[in-house]
């Protein structure tokens, strides 16, 4: 085994052995990168000499006798976040070269873990996607089949998991873009609930939906992600201060005493039949390991694709307004006014899609249609989240396939925005109720990984955790790795 195949908690265990240290381990990382990322195109920047810095301080620090929950590990961003040492383009032309004077609270967090930050890796503009074909800057190709999208928007921190090209990485889920493309890429992605993880530092798309989420090899080691960037953080309002789940070194293979619910409207017409097969074998396992099986329904699914598209616009449009040509990023040039300024930095350097977004939340917000669109979507809201209320009187999570498909081909959908929303079904409503989930690889239709997507209640990140690792335990789906 190579050390970058390595999952964060066995390269912990080989780091505090004496094994090797942060500095092999990152320098096999770093040629890793060399190798595949060409064929990939998962990162939009790397900083291989910091990197390589960090790792000899880290060992360093481990001579002298400290630890820290990631100290050496190896980690990749998604370029949404803010680091101060490295450009934050957010995928878009119009924060091309952009850096920011600090590092969000999740980057300042991991840092102080002693991880180690390789760079920053590709998303759709805005995290407004779901293939990262929405980036200004290139294609990231999906390390199964390089014909193919690696999902989004975290499309290119689930590519560089899935390709070895990081241990873990960041992403952020607004509506399915960590859970997505870990499925597409066959590796764990977990959402925790809204609130869990601060969002500050994080650029906004849409403020109440944005969460920042992990991607890794498996459900332990996004646990151990989610207890170091997880906690409440004063500069973030909406964040919580419950304490994060316990993480438990070892668990019984049993899940006894736990309910699961099958969401009938997840089981619909559209499903591709060979995800469909893969997720039923797994539920088969959870009924195996000692969990009741029940049918329960979440009648206002079918409206979570409009809501979530004019909520979540509407929230782009206010959000996506400091981007000016002024405060940040990139500005027009020889414009004769400030008007010109504003309207021609944001015409040329906004993308289709950021466009189309912040045009439809500007007419859903516009006065004479807010009741008709944006308040009716608030009250559709409410009634989602109550489906899912509903649900967890009797269940401790629900199982659903994490996407309708697999991976689709690159050119495919990005020409019909429909066709790209309606794959958004199965994990858009999670985000509106506010609730956690996780995606964890559970089989592979016509050689691309499928996804078992396991929803849990708010602040229940324990239970969807434990459950997708008792189920790791027992099954090695997480363990298989495209060749390249
Ligand atoms: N794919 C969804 C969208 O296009 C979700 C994106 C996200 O979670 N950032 O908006």
């Amino acid at each position: 085994m190579q050390l970058y195949e390595l999952t964060i908690h066995e390269a912990l265990a080989g780091l505090r052995a004496g094994s090797f240290s942060a500095v092999e381990l990152t320098q096999a990382v770093l040629e890793r990168i060399e190798h595949v990322e060409s064929a990939t195109g998962a990162y939009l920047h790397l900083a291989p000499q910091a990197a390589l810095q960090v790792a000899a301080r880290a060992d360093q620090a481990r001579a002298d006798g400290q630890d820290g929950a990631l100290l050496g590990i190896p980690l990749a961003i998604k370029d949404l976040i803010c680091t101060q040492d490295m450009p934050t383009t957010c995928g878009s032309r119009i924060l091309e070269g952009f850096m920011t004077p600090y590092d969000a609270t999740v980057i300042s967090r991991l840092r102080k873990a002693g991880a180690i930050i390789l760079g920053k890796t590709n998303t759709d503009e805005f995290a407004m996607g779901s293939s990262t074909e929405a980036s200004a800057y290139q294609l990231t190709h999906n390390p199964w089949d390089l014909t193919r999208v690696p999902g989004g928007s975290s499309g290119g921190s689930a590519a560089a998991v899935a390709a070895g090209e990081c241990l873990g990485a960041l992403g952020s889920d607004t509506g399915g873009s960590v859970r997505q493309p870990a499925a597409f890429c066959g590796v764990t992605g977990l959402k925790p609930t809204y609130g869990r993880v601060s969002r500050w530092g994080v650029v906004a798309y849409a403020s109440s939906l944005d969460q920042v989420g992990t991607l890794a090899q498996d459900a332990q080691d996004c646990e151990l992600l989610l207890s170091v960037i997880g906690g409440y953080d004063p500069n973030d309002a909406t964040s919580s201060q419950l304490p994060l789940p316990a993480s438990e070194e070892s668990l019984e293979p049993n899940l006894r005493g736990m309910t699961l619910g099958l969401p009938k409207e997840f089981f619909a017409a559209g499903l591709q039949p060979g995800v469909e097969q893969a997720v039923r074998c797994a539920i088969e396992t959870f009924s195996e390991l000692g969990a009741e099986i029940v049918k329960v329904s979440l009648p206002h699914t079918r409206y979570a694709v409009p809501t979530y598209y004019l909520i979540s616009t509407a929230e782009a449009s206010a959000n996506l307004a400091r981007f000016d040509g002024i405060r940040y990023g990139k500005s027009a040039e020889k414009a004769d006014d400030i008007w010109e300024v504003f309207r021609r930095t944001r015409s040329e350097r906004f993308g289709p899609e950021v466009k189309r977004r912040i045009m439809l939340g500007t007419y859903a917000l516009s006065a004479g249609y807010y009741d008709a669109y944006y308040k009716k979507a608030q009250q559709v809201r409410t009634l989602i989240k109550q489906d899912y209320d509903r649900a967890f009187e009797t269940c401790t999570a629900l199982l659903t396939p994490t996407s309708p498909t697999t991976a689709f081909k690159l050119g495919e959908r990005i020409d019909d925005p429909l066709a790209m929303y309606l794959g958004d079904l199965c994990t858009l409503s999670l985000n509106l109720a506010g609730n956690c989930g996780i995606s964890v690889p559970c089989g592979s239709a016509d050689g691309l990984p499928v996804g078992l997507q396991i929803l849990g209640n708010t602040y229940d990140e324990a239970a969807i955790l434990k459950m997708a690792r008792v189920y790791q335990q027992v099954t090695d789906w997480h363990r298989a790795r495209p060749v390249l």
